[in-house]
């Protein structure tokens, strides 16, 4: 019998072509959008390239093995088509419940639906327990009228994105599969070296690929995963269908990124964490937010529930929104960009996007801590700081 690898030499092993003398020790790139066929068929026989091709195997096995789901995943054009993918799970008219702050384009996602096929979001706290039960249920004092009854999905992201709120995913899912809801999980910030979501009782895994997991802020590429054969059989018919599939060499690259995940999560978090510690002293800042800090509101949760405390760390700076753009106008080294989990350190204000939630405050910054040495992340940011209180 195969010993389960741990994770972090799973990132390093998985995905390898068999062991034959003569073979590569990586999967090449194949480009052809169609195969030699049967007529009829067979079973796993890769007829074409919208449906199925070699090119995703590899990263598609080694994000199954990741998560701890027992069957390759799903790989997607985007983190987003593998969300719309995921949430195109509930059934027309069915009630989701979803974090006040997810991404904020899962939100969107959301509202759509709600338009096209009525679809009941019922947006909460993630991080209250008693009140995302209450919204699973169906019998929280602040729904509509006209929106009762328990939910079909609950959409989970933790931490949230950019709040940092985190969820209690197993007395979640246990409250949600009580109704008979499908539980999905966006677990891009923690990674599945930090947080495996379906161990903890969810029933699918969605991933932007793009950030930690390709790591370099050169592809877009999402993923779903999941160890139930009818939900993966429900999504693959989605990606077929809606055709947002992922390109071969971006499938490459990822899984190259790939590769040195366990290095990256380490660095970048140590470094975070250093950082919210110094962060918090510094006389240009209002409030910092990392899950890594005692203050936080989910500390404990977060130290029970995850393997680390991720890189991604929120402040707020004195001065307001015109002090948070000084600051992302000033630095040097850091780079003022959206999008995470790259190399290399970002940091943003995200209420300058016009669909974030109006709950996140107007100067947070949105911080991710890539790999860098530490003190240089640390001076440039020191002088932004001091830079935006002019
Ligand atoms: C970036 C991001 C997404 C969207 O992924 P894309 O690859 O940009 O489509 C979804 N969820 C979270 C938490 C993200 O950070």
């Amino acid at each position: 019998m195969k010993r389960r690898l741990r994770p972090a030499t799973v990132v390093v092993e998985a995905g390898r072509p068999v062991r034959t003398p003569g073979a590569p020790v990586n999967s090449p790139i194949v480009m052809s959008s169609t195969y030699v066929g049967h007529e009829q068929p067979g079973p796993g026989e890769l007829v074409y390239a919208r449906i199925g091709t070699e090119s995703w195997e590899p990263l598609e096995e080694a994000l199954g093995q990741l998560e701890n789901a027992g069957r390759p995943g799903l790989l997607f054009a985007s983190g987003m088509a593998a969300i719309s993918a995921a949430l195109d799970l509930t059934p027309v008219g069915g009630a989701v419940v979803a974090p006040r702050h997810a991404y904020h384009e899962s939100l969107v996602a959301l509202r759509h639906q709600a338009e096209r096929s009525g679809v009941r979001p019922r947006l909460v706290d993630i991080a209250d327990t008693a009140a995302v039960r209450a919204a699973i249920r169906g019998d929280g004092a602040d729904l509509g009228a006209a929106d009762t009854g328990p939910a079909a999905l609950v959409w989970l992201e933790t931490p949230t994105n950019p709040m940092l709120e985190i969820a209690d995913v197993a007395a979640i899912s246990a409250a949600a599969h009580e109704v008979g809801a499908i539980v999905v999980v966006d677990n891009t910030f923690a990674t599945p070296l930090l947080q495996r979501p379906l161990e903890l009782g969810a029933d699918v895994v969605v991933h932007s690929v793009t950030k930690y997991l390709a790591g370099h802020s050169d592809v877009i590429l999402g993923a779903v995963v999941t160890r139930d054969e009818n939900l993966l059989a429900r999504v693959r018919q989605r990606r077929t269908t809606a055709g947002g599939v992922a390109g071969p060499f971006e499938a490459w690259l990822a899984l190259r990124g790939l590769r040195t995940l366990a290095l990256r999560v380490e660095r970048a978090q140590a470094n975070a964490h250093e950082l919210a510690r110094r962060l918090q002293d510094h006389p240009a800042v209002l409030a910092v937010a990392y899950p890594g800090l005692p203050d936080h509101p989910q500390h404990e949760l977060a130290t029970n529930q995850m393997d680390g405390y991720g890189s991604i760390l929120t402040l707020r700076v004195r001065g307001g929104a015109a002090a948070a753009a000084r600051l992302t106008g000033g630095v040097h080294l850091w780079l003022p960009a959206t999008s995470l989990g790259g190399v290399e350190s970002m940091v943003e204000r995200r209420r300058r996007w016009p669909n974030e939630a109006p709950t996140v405050p107007e100067d947070l910054l949105r911080v991710s801590v890539g790999i860098e040495d530490v003190e240089d992340l640390w001076d440039d940011l020191d002088q932004a700081l001091r830079a935006s209180q002019a």
